[in-house]
């Protein structure tokens, strides 16, 4: 087993939405084609590329990642006989401190993406099913439950665009929708809140008043007050979840926050490693019984290292079931479908072509099915296709 190519490049993925932190305006995406030989006349091409909300690394990956894959070598296949991503993404950590994830998790996680759709690929196989077979016994759901993520803000947009975007993902199939809280900068928290109530409530509304159907998400944008103002206003409306009220390093805090607000919490898209990840389960007062966690596989130096984050979660008594990752993208899906996680954001209307899963596979009552061919699926999504083809 040999990588015999790499190829990179950046493009934009820019919008012109906001959340409670950042806009994205200027947002930009690495992608990379990684060709993997398998000694016996065999070859596959697979594709990554970063998650939405950090940006292109292409330093990183040029001075640092790329060749150090390049130099790796002969590398050991896996006990099934196929391509084992493990030994490559041990070479490209060589040298590397521990600690300070920051940017290098995200170059990693873009090349792990790669190396898994090659591995998938070799095997003859989609993505789901790889791992189903190497990790999972062979169990694997049907279906992931997938949610629409959206209700950014964005200039001009007023209360009924939120709820006429709201209804375009439930015709869409969605069932549960997730939209933007706390982003209304320099506005005083009483007069914020009072807005966002508004907000929330004419959502609700469409959603015939049942909350579970409804995720608000601060981007981490609030300190403990307004975290708890916030939680008490919002606590009787049966949300489906409240997500990253705080910063996502602010252990204790969140622990404050849980003691204060029963239903359920969501956090954790921000945390690169298993390491910040435990922190987060050891320190941050979450709940197995209920909380979501969001770690993002391909953020947080992918797959290998989510992997370790699973193993670490189910050693203090969490199911994989509670990990629902940010990104919206079909390498979560995949991850998401063969390893029994809870479900997988989606980005019905922005990020895109990264966002979204294959083309013409419909969501049903917020479900989506996997596409059966081999990798991770790029090919059968058209408008992303479109662009990693040119690599
Ligand atoms: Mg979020």
């Amino acid at each position: 087993m040999k990588i015999t190519s790499i190829r990179q490049g950046v493009v934009p993925i820019m919008s012109a939405i906001a959340n409670a932190y950042i806009d994205f305006s200027k947002m930009t995406a690495s992608v990379v084609a990684v060709t993997v030989e398998s000694g016996d006349g065999r070859k596959a091409t697979g594709y990554g590329f970063n998650s939405n909300g950090r940006y292109a690394q292409p330093g990183l990956l040029t001075e640092r990642f790329i060749p150090r894959l390049e130099e790796a070598g002969e590398l050991p296949a896996h006990e099934d006989g196929g391509f084992d991503p493990t030994p490559a993404w041990t070479a490209m950590m060589k040298n590397e401190k521990p600690g300070g994830h920051g940017d290098r998790s995200v170059a990693v996680g873009v090349l792990d993406m790669a190396l898994w759709d090659a591995a998938a690929k070799l095997a003859g196989l989609p993505l789901w099913k790889l791992l189903s077979n190497r990790f999972n016994g062979g169990r694997h759901d049907a279906t992931a439950w997938v949610y629409a993520a959206g209700g950014y803000y964005h200039p001009g947009k007023d209360v009924d665009g939120l709820v006429e975007e709201m209804k375009r993902y439930l015709g869409q199939g969605y069932s549960v929708v997730k939209m933007k809280i706390g982003g209304s900068p320099g506005m005083p928290l009483r007069e914020a809140l009072l807005l966002d109530l508004s907000r929330i409530e004419a959502v609700l509304k469409l959603l015939d008043g049942d909350g579970s159907r409804l995720c608000v998400d601060v981007n981490g944008r609030f300190g403990l007050h307004a975290a708890l103002s916030y939680g008490a206003a919002i606590q009787n409306f049966g949300l489906r979840w409240y997500e990253e009220p705080l910063d996502p390093l602010d252990y204790a805090t969140h622990a404050t926050l849980a003691e204060h607000y029963q239903p359920p919490l969501a956090t954790g898209e921000n945390l690169f490693s298993m390491l910040d990840a435990r922190n987060l389960i050891r320190h941050g007062g979450l709940r197995p019984d209920r909380d979501i966690l969001q770690f993002d596989p391909a953020l947080s130096y992918g797959l290998v290292e989510y992997l370790r984050t699973l193993t670490m979660l189910r050693e203090h008594g969490w199911s994989p079931r509670r990990c629902v990752p940010h990104g919206g993208h079909q390498f979560a899906l995949n991850i998401a479908t063969g390893l029994g996680l809870g479900g997988n954001e989606s980005y019905p209307e922005v990020f895109a072509p990264f966002g979204g899963f294959a083309s013409g596979v419909p969501v049903v009552d917020s479900r989506v099915a996997m596409p059966d061919v081999p990798g991770i699926g790029f090919e059968v999504k058209n408008d992303l296709w479109a662009v990693l083809k040119d690599l």
